[in-house]
């Protein structure tokens, strides 16, 4: 006989005394619903980790230890090991349902997913299906009310006991992400907890409030993971996605923390922001929804509101990612402790009472999507029927996609579009389409014919014009433009022909080199992974050139400008070692490498020539902390780290006034306001670049180039809309209107340039984000890429500003002594998923010593 428990008024009213909002204990009384009866075998939180829920803030380690003991004392609870973060933490999805549903989960799985199959869908009787509800914490690591309340959750599920409970669990597939970020958890838990006291302080000033930086907010190399869910460049996404379609949820939270000072906010978000391609049944779930959020938060006399602002436009987020799903993503914002306790202007604000919000809202969405099953799942089915079987313009479209040159960019591509199940084929026969080439082997064709017809359309449909002009994100993302691929519309009957057979496996391209040992060999600086290879050449000491104008090989092979040269004779290294050495680096960096047999070339410059430049060792540094941009210096660490396998020294701006920095030849400054460099370390940058080092700069932190005079650099003014009379109601929407939130512009390259090797073409879209515009220099030899005149491809841009980046130079290189300094006015690695302009960086880290500015 299985003990039970029940939270009945007499425990609350003892436990209302103490648990009024200011006071920061709570145990679980205080949290769960009256009246519920729970089973007594199964676990509390605190049995488990040891102290109370709210208490103190939950490690990632703690957290996974009660979800495997719930599992081994519950049969409703299965817990899975998706895949593991970077630091190795285990990425959980807790499966909950009844037992009965348990022993045919697989079954359940595989009629769910027929929902989505407009072949078969229409006989599935809905009414006998269960519905999937997906809750997920705590995106952001220092959000962390959501990743807390998501154990009571699951033990409130496994414990509670009688008829409403046993309803809920025979008609629900509930899966739980209890940590969507556990690196960020870890990082900010162990900040917050470090800094409580016995006695807690409420305090805002109180250093428990001011996270050092970096914050927990984002993952191991400090990405925003509520951007990549659509982008899925990290192993926490990738886990995700692969839970994600084997279960295509009907109902996703996603639940975050917002200003200290703010109440509670749940979606539906602002209406007229919502992307198009989202079908208006749901916003009306979202609504329906919503109201079971109203009615239990009024139950406990909680504030909150709705649709004044957030948005479901960029579908990298975990909200709108199920929107072109047939489900219904839903946001929730928590005002956020940031800690343990804490004054705002809503009186003091406790930890529990916080956590306590997501669990009443867990709950209300599993009771909504309970009641509302029928219709959730109904509306899928119509989604996935309207998106292809209905839709009788797609029926002969496809879009096909490839470069001719670098293979790597375009596999990498299509594995992210396998990611989101989309079906891509091999074209039948080489084709051009308005001037583009796309060969067999080496572009694929995705036929709109499909279930993923929506979401191949918002990835790569080009918006220019909007209902809104205010995002709360980016309002461009086309992945041809940012892996810098070529792309055709095929709109005819014809398409049928050119569809082969479909690829469910993309292999990157098999690196090797052809011809035996050689005079030297040649690597064509096109291929995306080459500066690993060239990297880990440079680590062993060899000495490479590279080729500054086009050469023929007396074989007959050409090689553009930026073809690097490893002449064998010159070395210290044998002529076998380096054999090896390249046989092994071409293959781990999927780089194809040229034995070249003499040293005369048939066209062009011979391989002594003068035209063909040493490469330097890079010694890279790069400055971080307070002051710069965890993001975008994220963004180098991840580059040169996770692909390129390259050292990076990242330096505290606190210190490099009081360290030597000459052993480095590059120091890279992300985006920042460098607020906290004194002066000491401005002297020390300058004298460094003076004697020789290359500064790498881009976005706000030219401004420090500017203030320190050893760049070419002189800002455009903003555009500011001064003209029109403009109500004080509508003040922030016309200085929203002229923020670039992230938008994709054509640049016209000088492709003999340097920073343009391995760039074969004359334009490239880049990314830009902000309003840095730069005034030309007086010589046009320091602007060798600019903005086309119109240079618009995708999102959204007020006319002022579009005025100002037309024809604007989008890099300032200057001479400073002996030094270089290149300065970007983008970011060339937003968010790890810019593969067409991350050469321009890494160009400039091997390359920049060497650009004449005379
Ligand atoms: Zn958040």
């Amino acid at each position: 006989m299985k003990n039970y428990f029940i939270r009945v008024t007499f425990l609350c009213l003892i436990s209302s005394i103490f648990l009024s909002r200011a006071v920061a204990q709570a145990d679980l009384f205080y949290y769960l619903p009256e009246g519920v009866v729970y089973d007594e075998s199964i676990p509390t939180p605190k049995s488990i980790v040891g102290h109370e829920i709210g208490e103190w803030h939950l490690t990632h380690d703690k957290l996974t230890y009660y979800f495997y003991n719930l599992a081994e004392a519950s049969e409703r609870v299965k817990v899975e090991k998706m895949g593991h973060t970077y630091e190795s933490r285990p990425l959980l999805n807790v499966i909950i349902t009844s037992e009965e549903n348990h022993k045919k989960l697989d079954q359940i799985r595989d009629e769910h997913l027929k929902l989505s199959d407009p072949e078969v869908s229409t006989n599935l009787e809905v009414q006998n299906m269960p519905v999937v509800i997906r809750l997920g914490y705590s995106v952001h690591g220092n959000e962390s009310s959501g990743a807390n309340a998501s154990l009571l959750v699951a033990y409130h599920l496994a414990a509670a006991t009688g008829a409403a409970i046993d309803a809920i669990l025979k008609d629900c597939i509930i899966l739980i992400d209890p940590s969507l970020n556990p690196d960020g958890m870890q990082r900010f838990s162990t900040w917050v907890n470090v800094h409580k006291s016995k006695n807690m302080s409420a305090d805002p000033n109180g250093r428990e409030f001011a996270e050092a930086w970096p914050n927990g907010r984002t993952n191991h190399y400090w990405f925003d993971l509520n951007r990549d869910w659509l982008l899925a460049q990290h192993p926490e996404s990738i886990a995700r996605l692969k839970v994600f379609h084997a279960w295509k949820p009907n109902v996703q939270t996603d639940h975050h923390e917002m200003g200290s000072d703010a109440t509670f906010f749940f979606q539906p978000g602002i209406p007229g922001r919502t992307h198009p391609l989202i079908p208006a049944g749901n916003m009306t779930l979202t609504e329906k929804i919503g109201e079971y959020h109203a009615k239990a938060l009024d139950g406990y006399k909680r504030l909150y509101y709705t649709k004044e602002t957030f948005d479901d436009f960029y579908f990298g987020k975990g909200s709108t990612y199920p929107d072109v799903h047939g489900g219904v993503g839903i946001l929730f914002e928590q005002a956020s402790v940031r800690g343990h306790l804490r004054e705002t202007k809503n009186g003091i604000l406790t930890f529990p009472f916080a956590i306590k919000n997501q669990f009443i809202t867990s709950l209300s969405t599993i009771d909504a999507a309970h009641d509302l099953k029928a219709e959730l799942l109904d509306f899928q089915r119509s989604f996935y029927i309207n998106a292809t079987k209905k839709n009788k313009v797609d029926e002969n479209r496809a879009l096909i996609i490839g470069v001719k040159d670098d293979p790597a960019r375009t596999i990498l591509l299509g594995q992210v579009l396998l990611k989101h199940k989309i079906e891509i084929h091999r074209p039948t026969r080489n084709i051009t389409i308005e001037g583009k080439e796309f060969l067999v082997d080496k572009s694929f064709v995705i036929p709109l014919n499909q279930k993923q017809n929506t979401l191949i359309k918002a990835i790569f449909e080009r918006r220019t014009t909007f209902q809104d002009s205010l995002f709360y994100d980016i309002s461009a993302w086309n992945f041809d433009l940012s892996y810098n691929t070529n792309l055709a519309w095929i709109e005819n009957k014809n398409t049928v022909n050119i569809i082969g057979e479909q690829m469910t496996d993309l292999e990157l391209p098999k690196g090797e080199i052809t011809g035996g040992k050689a005079f030297a060999y040649a690597i064509d600086w096109n291929q995306y992974f080459a500066p690993g290879l060239v990297n880990g050449l440079l680590q062993k000491g060899l000495i490479l050139k590279v080729a500054s104008e086009p050469f023929i090989s007396k074989s007959g092979e050409s090689f553009k400008r930026g073809t690097i040269l490893v002449p064998v004779g010159i070395q210290k290294m044998g002529e076998q070692a380096i054999f090896e050495l390249l046989e092994k680096l071409a293959s781990r960096y999927h780089v194809k490498v040229f034995s070249l047999e003499s040293g005369l070339s048939s066209i062009g410059i011979d391989l002594g020539s003068v035209s063909f430049n040493t490469i330097r060792k890079p010694k890279l540094a790069m400055l971080i902390d307070k002051g710069v941009s965890a993001y975008e210096a994220g963004e180098v660490w991840h580059l040169l780290d996770q692909r390129y396998d390259m050292q990076l020294t990242m330096i505290s701006t606190e210190i490099v006034g009081r360290i030597k920095i000459d052993k480095y030849n590059v120091l890279i400054l992300p985006g920042g306001s460098y607020s906290s460099l004194n002066s000491t370390a401005q002297d020390r940058i300058k004298n460094w670049v003076k004697n020789g080092g290359t500064i790498i700069a881009w976005r706000e932190a030219l401004r420090l180039l500017s203030k320190l005079q050893i760049a070419d650099v002189k800002f455009k003014k903003v555009a500011k809309d001064s003209t029109k009379v403009i109500s004080y109601a509508d003040r922030s929407k016309a200085r929203g209107a002229q923020v670039i939130g992230g938008a994709i512009f054509n640049m016209e390259i000088d492709n003999t340039h340097p920073l343009a090797y391995g760039y074969y073409q004359n334009t490239l879209p880049v990314f830009k984000k902000g309003t840095i515009f730069l005034e030309p220099a007086k010589r046009n030899i320091s602007n060798p890429f600019l903005y086309a005149e119109n240079p618009l491809l995708s999102g959204y841009v007020s006319k002022e500003n579009l005025k100002q980046i037309s024809g604007s130079p989008a890099v300032s290189i200057s001479s400073f002594g002996e030094g270089k300094v290149i300065a970007f006015t983008d970011n060339h690695n937003f968010r790890a998923f810019w593969y067409g302009t991350n050469r321009l960086f890494i160009n400039s880290l091997f390359f920049g010593d060497q650009i004449s500015t005379r």
